[in-house]
């Protein structure tokens, strides 16, 4: 199952110690799986290996980002790559043009072609406050063109009169005719499918097309089209000329690897998605939801991204914890500069505390500067466990130790120890303030 693809990359990657870059052989296995998660998507077999091969050149040698497993590494180029062969957002339909602007929609019958041409003119006639003008030139289905008249009726759009027996080029001359003397903005031509590519629909469609110059021909495809997508958006690319693709049915269970391979095959954009029956019921494409639908694991994804910083506040919380419990020795002081330096100062973690403003200006005044660091951390260092958690045994003999252990003074010692006291003084007056008041208390 597609699900696992995190499993899978998993179990062959988590045993690597997730330091350095990833190796070619890392990398190898990893794809073995992208792959097959990729055709099980239905992404047609030369699309595949076109993807994975770009996979393979960004992700040997690629840095592995700290706290990320190697596997999840790769699953973020997988992703990336994935968003980039899928095209760029907000590549919608394209109406600038002398009105009537013409929009031819094809694909293969039963793609959703009339109902998008529905939901087109709907969306243009809300959004845009344009009139629009729908003409069904399918003259094979007996029952097409009611459906679209239907359609009209339901959603209030003009739709060309039936003139029974008409070609479907004429229907196409009469619709732009027509649409010039109604004073519509636009016309769109919903035309005839077929159960699978065929010469005559294919020289059909040019035949429209060259007849009534679309400016926009849109190539309606269900997402749920397995291996037949590729033919599917050559053929109609190739024969008839597309600008843009609709892909429909997003609403089910497709893993749309079919979006993928009609994107690749054919350069075009995706405009539009529809994802269920009403007629409201299309929506703009964004590729990186599509991407993460076909990895089936969004989530990995934005875990790469965040995962530093999460583990970071992580650290930073559990310390915050710490000190309203009023447990702070100088293990913890040692934590805290190790971090701080990590997060740029004393911000980050005090920031987690609400109120703790005044304490991170009394801890500046008390010599705790991003400076000073270095020496504090080499100066705790020195010390043994037992001196750290109880600062209190330090006296004359163990401090000249720690100082020669740590190449500083004992007035360096002495510092670094009154900043702690008042530290912890600070802490243990804030969490027992906040017991008293409550209102502190329950803001910690
Ligand atoms: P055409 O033969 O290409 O014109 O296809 P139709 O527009 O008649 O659509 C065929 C069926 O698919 C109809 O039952 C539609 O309601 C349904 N359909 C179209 N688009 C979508 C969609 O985005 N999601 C779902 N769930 N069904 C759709």
């Amino acid at each position: 199952m597609f699900d696992n693809l995190q499993d899978r990359l998993g179990s062959i990657l988590n045993g690597l110690t997730g330091r350095g870059s990833l190796s070619d052989k890392d990398v190898q296995a990893a794809l073995r799986e992208v792959r097959r998660a990729l055709l099980e998507a239905d992404v047609s077999l030369e699309v595949v290996r076109g993807f994975v091969e770009r996979v393979r050149e960004k992700a040997v040698g690629a840095e592995i980002v700290k706290s990320i497993k190697p596997g999840q590494m790769v699953v973020k180029i997988v992703h990336d790559e994935l968003v980039e062969t899928l095209g760029s957002e907000g590549v919608t339909i394209d109406l600038n043009a002398a009105a009537p602007v013409v929009v031819m929609m094809v694909g293969l019958q039963g793609s959703g072609k009339t109902t998008t041409t529905g939901k087109i003119a709907k969306r243009i006639t809300d959004r845009e406050r344009k009139k629009v003008l729908m003409a069904s030139l399918d003259t094979q289905r007996p029952a097409a063109q009611e459906q679209l008249k239907q359609l009209g009726e339901q959603t209030g759009i003009d739709t060309l009169p039936v003139i029974a027996g008409q070609k479907p080029t004429d229907i196409a001359s009469r619709a732009v005719q027509a649409a010039k003397l109604g004073g519509h903005d636009v016309v769109i031509l919903d035309t005839a499918g077929r159960t699978h590519i065929d010469e005559p629909l294919m020289q059909e469609m040019a035949e429209i097309r060259a007849r009534s110059r679309p400016h926009e021909t849109l190539l309606v495809a269900d997402a749920l089209t397995g291996q037949d997508a590729v033919n599917v958006a050559q053929s109609f690319d190739e024969r008839v000329g597309i600008t843009g693709l609709v892909l429909t049915r997003m609403d089910g269970d497709g893993r749309g690897g079919a979006a993928l391979s009609m994107r690749a095959v054919t350069g075009k954009p995706i405009k539009l998605i529809g994802v269920g029956e009403k007629m409201d019921a299309l929506e703009e494409f964004h590729p990186k939801r599509i991407a993460d639908r076909i990895l089936g694991m969004g989530d990995i994804v934005s875990l790469v991204e965040k995962a530093a910083q999460t583990i970071d506040q992580e650290k930073a919380q559990a310390m915050a914890d710490r000190m309203k419990a009023g447990k702070f020795d100088l293990n913890d002081l040692a934590d805290q500069l190790r971090q701080m330096s990590k997060m740029g100062g004393m911000g980050g973690i005090m920031g987690m505390m609400p109120g703790a403003g005044k304490m991170t200006d009394q801890m500046a005044a008390a010599g705790f500067d991003d400076k000073a660091f270095a020496r504090q951390l080499a100066i705790i260092q020195s010390m043994t466990k037992h001196e750290r958690a109880h600062p209190d045994v330090l006296k004359h003999s163990r401090k000249k130790r720690i100082a020669t252990g740590s190449g500083t003074t004992s007035a360096d010692i002495n510092k670094l120890l009154k900043m702690h006291r008042q530290m912890a003084d600070v802490m243990k007056a804030m969490g027992g303030k906040g017991k008293k008041a409550g209102m502190l208390g329950k803001m910690l």
